[in-house]
């Protein structure tokens, strides 16, 4: 007997993967990922990126993040613990504590980092999580590696989520209990139930923990799912990426003072990782800035989105039960779905196909992510194209 090779481990995988259509083919977008983005020479409009409100190309944070390379170089140079924890980190993290409306915030070097950092940094194997069925991957991998007891509720079900809860709190197994929850889920665009989820919480004293990677700078006015609830002295962790409506890189967790110096000490990401550059400093907190002193563009991005969404719908797709900007076009059959993302691309738009595993079979769709900085008639373009080719393919009559 010999143990398989590297080698061949790779090559039958990969066949794998390609034989079921799984296989991911990764096109380089040539330029920035704005609303039409270059890819092979074509220009599309695109409708796949998580820059919602267009901040990853802004002049105003181009012009900060420049400044900042002159005045503090390109790197941080060493783990925040060591002397990594530069002055524009500080002002970061100031900056992310008044946007959150919370004592502290600690700052990581992305969205998935913070999920590695802080759950592990909390909890352990005596303790368990309540974690929604439709989670995040960095939030299911956080609490693996913490080693607490995962207690899968399904989704957005408060009468699973107490009985699970009651259940945990009189096994009397557990040290601490944690409820964690995205605040937007990412593939239906629908919204957590935090009114509900933090009263359960508090009749059994749970920790909560919510990740609003896609709910900042897009929910409660640009602020998040959590204070669009007015949540956010009610919320023990909350946990957010620079890297979608913020349009930078990086992560952080919001919340007390305490909590914040126990991360600083205790989260490993944060004691053995560099931090983000000072360029993603300066322009993540810009763009704060411009979020808590202007709310235009987070009105200009819901409009966007109410726009392709009657368009779509008029068409007659089927969009789902979405909340928020994320507008999936269901189209239900994996391959059907993959034949008309490529069409969609052909004729002129960039939205990707979203098949099992990542939603469940049969519910394969296109999902369109529509920004701030999309114009009247991208969208008009955008919508023409999808008749088109839904009409082709037989999606719509
Ligand atoms: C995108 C995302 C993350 C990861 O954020 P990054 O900053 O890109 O690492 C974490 N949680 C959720 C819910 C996300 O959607």
């Amino acid at each position: 007997m010999t143990s398989k090779s590297l080698h061949s481990f790779l090559e039958e995988n990969i066949a794998d993967l390609k034989e079921k259509g799984l296989y991911n083919d990764i096109e380089p977008v040539e330029g920035p990922n704005g609303p039409t983005i270059t890819i092979d020479g074509k220009e599309l409009i695109n409708l796949s990126s998580n820059n919602y409100l267009g901040l990853a190309t802004d002049e105003r944070l181009k012009k900060v993040a420049k400044e900042a390379v002159d005045s503090h170089g390109v790197g941080a140079g060493a783990v925040r613990t060591i002397n990594g924890t530069l002055d524009v980190h500080i002002e970061l993290e100031k900056k992310l504590a008044e946007f959150k409306d919370t004592e502290a915030a600690i700052s990581y070097q992305s969205g998935f980092n913070c999920n590695m950092a802080a759950i592990s940094a909390i909890m352990d194997k005596n303790d368990a999580i309540l974690s929604d069925e439709l989670n995040h991957a960095s939030i299911i991998d956080g609490c693996r590696l913490s080693k607490a007891k995962i207690i899968r509720v399904n989704h957005s079900d408060m009468d699973d989520l107490r009985k699970k809860a009651k259940e945990a709190v009189e096994s009397g197994n557990y040290n601490k209990i944690m409820v964690i929850t995205d605040g937007v889920f990412s593939m239906d665009g629908d919204v957590a139930l935090l009114p509900e989820i933090v009263d359960i919480a508090e009749e059994f004293d749970l920790i909560t923990y919510v990740d609003d990677a896609h709910g900042s700078g897009v929910m409660g006015k640009g602020a998040g799912t959590v204070k669009h609830f007015g949540l956010q002295h009610r919320i023990d962790l909350q946990m957010g990426t620079l890297s979608k409506a913020i349009g930078v890189v990086g992560g952080y967790v919001a919340g007390k003072t305490n909590l914040i110096d126990w991360l600083k000490v205790r989260s490993r990401p944060f004691l053995f990782s560099t931090a983000v550059t000072p360029a993603d400093a300066v322009a993540s907190t810009k763009a704060i800035e411009l979020l808590m002193e202007s709310t235009e563009l987070n009105e200009k991005l819901w409009e966007n989105s109410e726009y392709l969404k009657a368009g779509l719908k008029k068409l007659g797709f089927d969009i789902g039960d979405s909340e928020t900007p994320i507008t999936p076009c269901v189209i239900g059959d994996e391959l059907d779905t993959q034949k008309f993302s490529k069409k969609l691309y052909e004729e002129g738009v960039y939205a990707k196909s979203i098949v099992f595993p990542t939603v469940p079979k049969g519910t394969g769709r296109v999902r369109n992510m529509p920004s701030a900085a999309h114009t009247k008639e991208m969208l008009d373009d955008a919508l023409q194209i999808y008749e088109k080719v839904g009409k082709e393919i037989g999606v719509i009559s």
